[in-house]
């Protein structure tokens, strides 16, 4: 794959485009994850509360790609943080994805207020130790939940996953993160199809002959982030990992730069706390 990969914390390598699967049916995750594999990613992205964890494992199995080939993130929901019942939820997503290890094991969202969020990481960390989770990390952490959680536990977050695109640029994170060698992947990297439309983005597509997405995935690529967009779509699938062999100039980086808005698409992680 032509993908680049991006050197984790503890050494790994993580492939700098994923394909994430986010509201993706059950019964469509086999087919579209293989379609992934298919176009060349090696990265897909699934949570226990998306309830496709079999259907991504399906497509994965039906790829016929090796599974070292392939870098597979799941995530602990709200409802199981806790140790004990943050390894059951564990083992739960192996059974239902059909694998013997992740890749990646994320806990989903903070939830500061259920304040179970240092106990759910180390039972990760625990996870992590067996082998089970080549690497650990968070979503949707905030700066000052990732100050605490390293001051109360060993591994330091490989990754932290949060929304990113370019009308929610979250500075203040990245440069935390980058401070603290915790790899950016962002969610909603497409803003969910609603940034694409913006007239300077349309411009820098025509300029470059790419479409919109391919321009917003590529500002990802260059500004160092992991990106996961998600698409059913075969022809968008495809569109959106040919975001090589061209690059966004000063100009370019600079218009996307001051596209940023600072407003969420998504929840708030202070406030967020569905199933918990
Ligand atoms: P996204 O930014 O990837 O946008 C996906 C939507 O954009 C599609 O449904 C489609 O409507 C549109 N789209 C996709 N490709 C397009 C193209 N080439 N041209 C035009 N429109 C296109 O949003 P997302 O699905 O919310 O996020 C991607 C992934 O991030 C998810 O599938 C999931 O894996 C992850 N995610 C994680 C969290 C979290 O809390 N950790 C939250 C949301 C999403």
């Amino acid at each position: 794959s032509q993908v680049p990969s991006l050197t984790l914390n503890n050494g790994l390598e993580m492939p700098q485009l994923g394909f994430g699967v986010w509201q993706v049916p059950d019964d469509e995750a086999s087919k579209a994850v293989a379609t992934a594999i298919e176009a060349g990613y090696r990265s897909i992205d699934t949570a226990a509360v998306y309830g496709n964890e079999a259907g991504t494992g399906k497509g994965i199995a039906a790829s016929g790609v090796e599974r070292d080939e392939l870098f597979v993130t799941t995530k602990v929901w709200n409802a199981d943080q806790g140790y004990d019942s943050t390894l059951r939820a564990f083992d739960t997503s192996l059974d239902l994805l059909g694998l013997d290890h992740v890749d990646l094991y994320l806990i989903h969202w903070p939830l500061p207020a259920k304040d179970a969020y240092v106990d759910t990481y180390k039972a990760l960390e625990k996870i992590h130790a067996d082998g089970r989770a080549k690497s650990i990390g968070v979503s949707n952490f905030l700066p000052e939940h990732l100050e605490r959680l390293m001051g109360e536990t060993s591994v330091v977050p490989a990754v932290n996953q949060i929304e990113l695109h370019p009308q929610f640029q979250q500075a203040e994170s990245r440069a935390f993160h980058a401070r603290h060698g915790i790899v950016t992947e962002a969610w909603s990297p497409l803003g969910q199809g609603k940034g694409l439309t913006v007239p300077t983005v349309v411009a820098i597509a025509h300029k470059h002959g790419r479409t919109p997405a391919q321009v917003v995935l590529r500002w990802h690529l260059q500004t160092g982030h992991v990106a996961i967009p998600k698409s059913v779509t075969p022809s968008r699938i495809v569109e959106n990992i040919g975001v090589f062999g061209f690059e966004l100039d000063a100009d370019d980086l600079a218009a996307l730069a001051a596209l940023d808005e600072g407003k969420r698409i998504g929840a708030d992680p202070r406030e967020f706390s569905a199933g918990a």
